[in-house]
């Protein structure tokens, strides 16, 4: 089944373009599953967050109660099989859509993180940058009983643990954010947001532009687990297009660039990405 993946990349330098479906064998759940379902959560915007301070409770709540699930995730096969690709020089590089951090846990080195890293924090105000895992040991001491009641407490009425969602946040019942705290910059106690592309933001310029740059030098676009449903990353494939790169999908699902692709392959990138690293001599 990977036969004609493995003839077009062999003797040639791919791009990947990389998506949620990457991380979801991780335990990070994506958007839109292999039924094309979108999950019914809406994201906050990025304007809805920077005017509403009630917007940054509830975003801060639900990351506070969230983010181990993605602390904790470790890369899986198809992280460890892109960056095998790398290193034996088959792939020139990623470019993620994905916050997770994986693709360089795994070792990949040339990795574009094109919507930021849940890793980082930064003042929307002062530009002061802290690491998420200090913003999570603030948000710890400024809501210790609210998290005793909240982490422990079932989502639903069905007595579940809070149920994870795709950016490393959990949904919680609606008026658990009321008494929340959210801490400001420790420079200028301005407002702290995650160094992740919301919806309704741009991706900034100089990170869309080292994108094409791999892409030029690319003979090959390969897309791994992604819907390509947002434009943002999406907009590699047409540029693929218009170059007369041959585009690879590899998913589970369809996806929009499957019109465009010269080789689909349907299946699990945790299984699938191995295989291909092995069969073109790329040791995991
Ligand atoms: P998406 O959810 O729209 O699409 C994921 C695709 O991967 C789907 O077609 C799904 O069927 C497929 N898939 C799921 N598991 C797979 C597997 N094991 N192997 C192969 N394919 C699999 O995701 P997207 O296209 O990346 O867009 C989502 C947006 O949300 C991105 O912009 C991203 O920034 C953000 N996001 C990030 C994460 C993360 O960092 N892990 C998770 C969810 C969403
Ligand atoms: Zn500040």
């Amino acid at each position: 089944m990977i036969a004609p993946l493995v003839d077009l990349l062999r003797d040639r330098r791919t791009v990947v373009l990389a998506g949620a479906g990457c991380s979801t064998e991780s335990g990070i759940p994506d958007y839109r599953g292999p039924e094309g379902r979108l999950r019914t959560r809406t994201p906050v915007r990025y304007g809805e967050f920077v005017r509403s301070e009630a917007n940054r409770r509830r975003y801060w709540a639900r990351s506070a109660v969230g983010w181990r699930r993605v602390s904790d995730a470790r890369p899986n096969p198809a992280h460890h099989g892109l960056a095998a690709l790398e290193a034996a020089g088959f792939v020139g590089g990623v470019i993620t859509q994905n916050v997770d951090g994986l693709h360089h846990r795994a070792g990949s080195r040339v990795v574009i993180e094109l919507h930021g890293s849940l890793a980082d924090v930064v003042c929307l105000d002062c530009g002061d940058r802290i690491s998420r895992a200090e913003m999570q040991t603030r948000l710890e001491y400024e809501n210790r009983g609210w998290l005793e009641r909240y982490r422990h407490r079932p989502a639903d009425a069905g007595g579940r643990e809070p149920q994870a969602a795709p950016d490393g946040d959990a949904e919680l019942p609606e008026g658990a954010y009321e008494s929340f705290r959210v801490p400001g910059c420790r420079i200028c106690g301005g407002v702290l947001k995650p160094d992740v592309v919301f919806f309704g933001e741009n991706v900034p310029r100089d990170r869309v532009d080292a994108c094409w740059a791999l892409l030029d030098a690319a003979d090959v676009l390969l897309v791994v687990g992604s819907s390509l449903t947002v434009y943002s990353g999406r907009r590699f494939v047409y540029g693929a297009a218009e170059r007369r790169v041959p585009i690879a999908v590899l998913n589970l699902g369809e996806t929009r660039a499957d019109e465009y692709a010269a080789v689909k392959v349907e299946g699990k990138a945790g299984e699938l990405v191995p295989r291909l690293a092995e069969a073109l001599g790329a040791a995991c």
